[in-house]
């Protein structure tokens, strides 16, 4: 039988055949792991999640690298063709159309890295919106690299970078799709890899040196609003008597005073209230004694649509560190409300088991139960302290408050000289000038900042001027 079998030639056929593909499986096999085994001694990968800082940071730094290096190879390749016009014109047509060694060679690596670098379609870009404090606004794009694969050349050494997005996966907080990039390189370039990460870093930190970040809220949690701004000197707000002294001492004293608070089980926070007409520099102040302390600023507008009893608290517990949080015009919270319309809301919003609304107890409860191990400040501004109610600025929640009115006669003085340097005597002339007309007390700071900044180059002509500035702010 295994006589006739072995005969068979179609059956020693099948059976060679069988062997062959067992035979081909297993160099396969051998070959991936070969492959793995390479990959797991030869090269290195690091995942960076965007939730890390590292994540943004490494997308501008390498956004900005292969600007750079398009622009070298831009600037290469019109050399590289000056070079062959010059070498042509110089050799004349009977030296032939070849350009020198060095171009071809300048265009080559030129070539090389054309290929490798991001095509248009795999940017993405990260915009920036920054509102001035003149109201005009500006926007700045940063091109990184978009989805997919990548790869570049630094100092030497190949990396290898994916971004990946996955679709199904949502980070709660901000709604955005989860992202990864993982970056890859020879095993022996880990150190460069190091010293990218590093610069990315550097480079990231030292563009906001000096700066102050604004923060706004987002769904849940808060998100950078625009580019770091330039800190605002302290003294560049100019208010009343040492209020503004007064201030900082405080917010000095409470953030020395942690153990303080811890030891008795007081709750670390210090709540401020900033009342006064408009333009009296209540915003600017705090973004001022922000920069002198050298934290962040938390803008929220509590009449923002969308804001609930428990995002609001959630917010007011989950402060980015270094941070003051800024109320601003808290009376326009509640402009409607009568109290039985407060109590429709909150009963709603209990048979429905959570807020649709932010209701005035929901504020009074996230200010109260800001829980965090880290101190709080926060800060709240109204330009009608009569129509607060008394439950919102009781002490706890309201520890300092501060009347931040129109321009005294030493404010106006003061104003005037940091726009006109040295101008003593026709700082005198405007002062009296304005207290002729009766008008010291009843003209803001901001229209005063107006005015010098219209004359700002004829300090004279700011003090002959003053009546202009005096006539419509006295009628207004
Ligand atoms: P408020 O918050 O009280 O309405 P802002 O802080 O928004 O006032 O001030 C509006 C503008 O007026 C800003 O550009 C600011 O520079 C200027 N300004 C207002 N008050 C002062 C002040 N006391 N000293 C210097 N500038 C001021």
């Amino acid at each position: 039988m295994e006589a006739l079998l072995a005969a068979n030639p179609y059956f020693s056929a099948g059976f060679g055949l069988i062997g062959v593909t067992a035979g081909l499986a297993l160099l396969r096999k051998g070959v991936q792991h070969g492959i793995t085994f390479a990959e797991r001694r030869l090269l290195v990968s690091l995942e960076i999640p965007n939730r890390d800082h590292s994540y943004h940071w490494f997308l501008q730094w390498m956004g900005e690298y292969n600007a750079r290096q398009a622009a070298g190879i831009a600037a290469a390749a019109s050399t590289a063709a000056a070079a062959a016009a010059g070498g042509q014109s110089a050799a004349g047509a009977a030296a032939g159309s070849a350009p020198s060694a060095k171009a071809r060679r300048g265009f080559g690596a030129s070539l090389l890295r054309r290929l490798v670098l991001p095509k248009p379609h795999q940017l993405s870009v990260e915009t920036s919106f920054v509102r001035h404090e003149n109201g005009s606004s500006s926007t700045h794009f940063s091109l990184v690299p978009g989805t997919g694969r990548h790869y570049f050349e630094y100092n030497g050494a190949w990396f290898k970078v994916d971004r990946n997005r996955d679709r199904g996966m949502l980070d709660v907080k901000s709604g955005m799709p989860w992202e990864t990039v993982t970056i890859t390189t020879l095993s022996r370039d880990r150190a460069i890899l190091e010293q990218i990460l590093e610069e990315a870093r550097q480079t990231a930190l030292a563009r906001d040196v000096g700066k102050m970040v604004i923060y706004t809220s987002y769904g849940h949690e808060w998100r950078q609003f625009g580019a770091p701004r330039r800190r605002r000197p302290f003294n560049s707000v100019v208010l009343d008597q040492n209020i503004a002294e007064i201030i900082l001492h405080d917010v000095r004293e409470f953030l020395s005073g942690g153990k303080w608070y811890h030891d008795r089980g007081v709750p670390y926070r210090r709540g401020y209230l900033l009342y006064g007409p408009p333009g009296s520099g209540k915003t600017s102040f705090i973004q001022a004694l922000a920069g002198e302390l050298e934290y962040n600023i938390c803008i929220l507008n509590l009449s923002e649509r969308g804001l609930t009893d428990d995002r609001l608290a959630h917010l007011l517990n989950n402060v980015p560190m270094r941070s003051i949080i800024l109320l601003e015009d808290i009376d326009a919270a509640f402009p409607s409300r009568t109290p039985k319309e407060e109590q429709d809301a909150r009963t709603a919003d209990k048979q429905r088991g959570y807020s649709s609304t932010l209701t005035f107890s929901g504020l009074l409860n996230a200010l109260d139960g800001v829980a965090a191990s880290e101190e709080r400040i926060i800060f709240m501004t109204t330009n009608h302290l009569e129509r607060l109610d008394s439950a919102l600025v009781r002490p706890g929640r309201v520890d300092v408050r501060a009347y931040i009115g129109n321009a005294t006669a030493e404010q106006a003085r003061a104003m005037f000289l940091r726009f006109y340097d040295g101008q003593e005597q026709l700082a005198d002339e405007f002062v009296a000038k304005l207290a002729a007309a009766d008008a010291l007390g009843r003209v803001s700071p901001a229209q005063l900042q107006g005015h010098f900044v219209v004359h700002r180059r004829n300090a004279a002509r700011a003090v002959e001027r003053a009546g202009v500035l005096i006539g419509p702010a006295v009628a207004g």
